[in-house]
């Protein structure tokens, strides 16, 4: 956390604010208090409303599953950091959503005032450029994107799946000609492993980069690649070894950045949702790239990506568990003031028994996925468990989205409701990061693989 204030104290506007926050001791929650009347080993009453004052609700337990300060995997720095992210979100994403869903992308100054925030690299180390935090930190930014249901900005794929390859197997010099920019929403990044005729299985790429003295010659093209149209750098997976006995043993990893010639970024994809974010072809045509645009050890990119993938598969899961909670604030919201046979609609019992039933799931969703968070922050998180919740919370984000638009009526289904962009933006999250057919291939593989069974 040290690295993380030091980075913060470079920042401006908002970034003192985290600056502050994260400078302060996480409360402990039994403070000893000098009490006078209490047998030795017994709590006093002030310890004991102590306790009660500091108990943080389960997301079951609080008023409303949006609400700052429960979850006892989080602390009052946290929720001093949501608070000002919460606020970003409202402030600077919600107001100009609706216009960014006509443009395909977001704003560049969007991009900026986030990393002025601290928004970005919020868990890239400090001497790698980031902002020091950690994972559960990094999660706040997602959730509270969640929360606005703004699906536009690509920000957890640039900070959580591009920066960690450079951060993780990157050189110096890379390290430092790309993290600080990234963090300061200076630079974006995208990554580019699908292609026309290749997504599950990445074995199948086709984009080639062949040695030409000590540089790369790349060809070939990429398509629904995430940040594509705005991206100053991308990852690109390129075949180095054709002749190789797998493909996994001949896949490598570039960075390929905007303005080299032979590099060229196709139309915006117009898509089913997520119509503010910019989703694009990139055409590479005998693209000269210097050995320095190396990821690693050449062929050895399959590897780096099957490491980094069960984060990438987290994020899914962390954004479709926030976005089920606001989906449910937001029904729940609805159904308190719409009349209908002269009362609320909330005041029927089957739409009562609806909402029990979703916020049922909800929870249940929610307590796995904070366990996930938990593992993953302390390193102990396994693939099979990141596919597990990205399967079940894109599923449940989906069945949670098809349940609240039935209930908003007819309003659902017109795109000036918010419950009709999350429903059509949900889709896509049991497709992207690994479609969940083949999450269900990976939990299985380490299911019959068990020694123990
Ligand atoms: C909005 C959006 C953003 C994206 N962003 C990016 C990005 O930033 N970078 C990037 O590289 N890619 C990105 N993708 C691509 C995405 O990861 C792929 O679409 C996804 O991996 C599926 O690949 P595919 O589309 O080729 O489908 P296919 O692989 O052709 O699969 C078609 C269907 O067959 C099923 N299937 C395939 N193999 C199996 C199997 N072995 N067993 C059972 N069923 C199987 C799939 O689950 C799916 O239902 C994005 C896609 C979208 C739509």
């Amino acid at each position: 956390m040290s690295h993380l204030f030091k980075t913060l104290v470079g920042l401006s506007g908002g970034g003192q604010v985290l600056c502050r926050t994260l400078r302060q001791s996480p409360r402990t929650l039994t403070r000893t208090l000098n009490t006078s009347n209490k047998r030795d080993g017994e709590p006093s009453s002030a310890e004991a409303s102590e306790e009660v004052a500091s108990y943080r609700p389960s997301t079951a337990q609080a008023p409303t599953m949006l609400d700052i300060g429960t979850r006892s995997i989080f602390n009052e720095d946290h929720d001093i950091f949501r608070t000002s992210a919460r606020k970003f979100f409202n402030e600077e994403v919600l107001p100009y959503h609706s216009q960014w869903e006509k443009d395909g992308n977001i704003s560049r100054e969007c991009w900026e005032k986030a990393g002025e925030q601290g928004l970005l690299g919020t868990d890239t180390p400090a001497d790698h450029g980031g902002i020091g935090g950690d994972f559960m930190d990094a999660s706040i930014v997602m959730e509270e994107q969640s929360y606005v249901n703004c699906s536009g900005p690509g920000f957890a794929l640039h900070s959580q799946i591009v920066m960690p390859y450079i951060s993780h197997y990157g050189t110096q010099e890379q390290i430092d000609k790309f993290l600080p920019d990234m963090t300061a929403g200076l630079k974006i990044g995208a990554i580019a492993m699908t292609e026309p005729g290749a997504g599950s299985d990445l074995q199948g790429v086709r984009t080639i980069a062949r040695k030409d003295g000590d540089d790369w010659i790349l060809n070939g093209s990429k398509t629904f690649i995430t940040n594509g149209y705005m991206s100053d750098v991308v990852i690109v997976v390129a075949v180095t070894n054709p002749d190789a006995k797998t493909r996994a043993h001949g896949i490598s990893l570039f960075l390929v950045e905007e303005g080299m010639p032979g590099f060229r970024k196709g139309r915006k994809l117009e898509k089913m949702g997520m119509k503010a974010q910019d989703t694009s072809e990139l055409f590479f045509e005998d693209v000269r790239l210097p050995p320095s645009a190396l990821i690693g050890k050449e062929n050895h990119g399959f590897y780096y990506l099957m490491n980094e993938l069960p984060q990438e598969r987290l994020l899914i899961g962390i954004m479709s568990c926030a976005n089920c909670e606001w989906q449910f604030e937001e029904t729940r919201k609805y159904l308190c003031s719409r009349k209908a046979f002269g009362k609320t609609l909330s005041n029927l019992q089957t739409i009562q028994h609806k909402l029990a039933e979703m916020k049922t799931n909800i929870c249940v969703g929610r307590a796995f996925t904070d366990q996930c968070l938990e593992l993953h922050t302390a390193g102990k998180l396994d693939g099979s468990m990141a596919s597990m919740n990205k399967y079940w919370m894109s599923d449940m984000q989906n069945n949670i989205g098809y349940e609240c638009v039935q209930l908003h009526g007819g309003w659902g289904y017109m795109w000036e409701y918010p419950i009709c962009k999350s429903y059509v933006d949900a889709k896509v999250q049991t497709i992207y990061g690994g479609s969940n057919e083949i999450m269900k291939e990976l939990i299985s593989r380490q299911i019959i693989s068990d020694k123990r069974v």
